[in-house]
């Protein structure tokens, strides 16, 4: 995954010590983790033009559910 310099913020599994890094800001990664199953109701009901970065955040999510995932910022 091509990621360019301005990719700062992603989440981290603690349990897996897994990260993912996404391009958006930190408020909207927030919102993803806070508001996880609108974001999944509404990838449900688009087919496509959601940005990618929820697609792959919806799936990082989805697959640590239940473990301890941060908000982290990249050193
Ligand atoms: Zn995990």
């Amino acid at each position: 995954m091509y990621l360019p310099r301005t990719v700062t913020y992603g989440y981290h599994c603690e349990e897996c010590e897994d990260a993912i890094w996404l391009p958006t800001t930190r408020a909207e990664l927030q919102w993803l983790k806070d508001r996880e199953h609108v974001a999944r109701e509404v990838a449900r009901h688009v087919q496509s033009g959601l940005d990618t970065w929820i697609n792959e955040g919806l799936d990082f999510l989805d697959k640590h559910h239940g473990h301890s995932v941060m908000l982290t910022k990249r050193p």
